[in-house]
């Protein structure tokens, strides 16, 4: 039977069964002899969303085994703590991720955006930029987003302002998330957990059943969970997915040599090939076709700026 992992503890899972028509079945599932997937050794070979074939020795919950992996459209990983050289999968077969931040109380610092943004851009997954709490914002933030929405949106970025408060743009967000297989991230504080207990009053419940489980709050696991947006008005189903993934703010940036870097960038991988040299690193080096459209204000400085910390802050000696 095919099933969808909905959440990992590394030595068992929780997987669903759906035919779409009723509500899905649930099982505790293990995992029996080793997996090796994409050549890449990771701590956990299956992640929450994985697509994986199990089977039932019995009718009993210990009986179900996962004996195979379904390909992954994509993942993402996080180096592990213990060992920089493995790779702990976080999370597979995403649509696009769904970043909160906030202008005010905190503020996300733009160097934080960025760097959520080239791991995204690495993993190749959409990104949807969403500034909370618009209910305590004056002229100077909303002149703060007005230039930080103008700034990402220019590169290919969906930028949002909401306020869970209030309701403000949470309708609208909600139609974004409809059919997707959301992952929801951010820093701690910017309203994640508001917003998904506004949106989904059914998630507040599952929720607390999870912190009751494990005897702490939801937020001390760093293991991720997919949650099934739950039916909408008149019981039409909603549709979609959202995975809440507490230890994201590590997200790093995993496997990225000086030299690639600036290919996560869209706007600077948009005009690269034009610089002298195709080993340009876009900071001494002359005739840089990236420089070049910072000086022209077609590339914004400030994303400039942060290239050039990120770029600092890359240890090379990791390759
Ligand atoms: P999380 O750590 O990202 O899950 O953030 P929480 O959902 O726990 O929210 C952190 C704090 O921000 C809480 O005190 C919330 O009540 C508050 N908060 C969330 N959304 C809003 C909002 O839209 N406006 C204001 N003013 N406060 C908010
Ligand atoms: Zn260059």
């Amino acid at each position: 039977m095919r099933a969808t992992v909905y959440k990992s503890t590394g030595s068992w899972y929780v997987v669903k069964v759906s035919d779409g028509a009723k509500p899905p079945d649930t099982y505790k599932a293990r995992m029996l002899g080793k997996f090796k997937i994409d050549g890449l050794t990771s701590t956990n070979p299956i992640a929450v969303g994985d697509e994986v074939e199990i089977e039932m020795e019995n009718e009993l919950e210990s009986g179900v085994t996962i004996t195979k992996i379904y390909d992954r459209k994509n993942y993402i990983t996080r180096t592990s703590p213990a060992n920089k050289h493995q790779h702990h999968i976080i999370a597979s077969n995403i649509d696009q991720s769904l970043l909160f931040a906030t202008i005010k109380d905190p503020k996300t610092s733009q160097g934080f955006i960025d760097r959520f943004l080239i791991s995204s851009e690495s993993f190749h997954i959409p990104t949807i930029i969403v500034f909370n709490k618009a209910d305590l914002y004056k002229k100077k933030e909303e002149e703060k987003f007005e230039q930080l929405k103008t700034m990402y949106e220019g590169i290919g970025y969906t930028v949002k302002k909401i306020s869970v408060t209030t309701n403000e743009g949470v309708d609208e967000l909600k139609t974004l998330l409809k059919d997707k297989v959301t992952l929801l991230s951010g820093h701690s504080g910017v309203g994640k957990s508001s917003f998904l207990n506004k949106i989904f009053p059914e998630m507040q419940l599952k929720t607390q059943d999870v912190s009751g489980w494990s005897g702490k709050g939801m937020h001390t696991t760093t293991f991720a969970e997919m949650y099934d947006l739950p039916a909408g008005q008149a019981g039409v189903p909603f549709g979609g997915k959202i995975i809440d993934t507490p230890g994201i703010r590590e997200l790093g940036l995993v496997d990225i040599p000086k030299q690639e870097l600036s290919h996560y960038f869209p706007e600077m991988r948009a005009v690269l090939n034009n610089c002298q040299f195709n080993n340009c690193m876009h900071t001494e080096e002359p005739n840089c076709a990236v420089k070049d459209a910072v000086n022209k204000n077609t590339i914004a400085a400030d994303r400039y700026i942060s290239y050039r910390n990120i770029l600092d802050s890359i240890d090379e000696k990791k390759y």
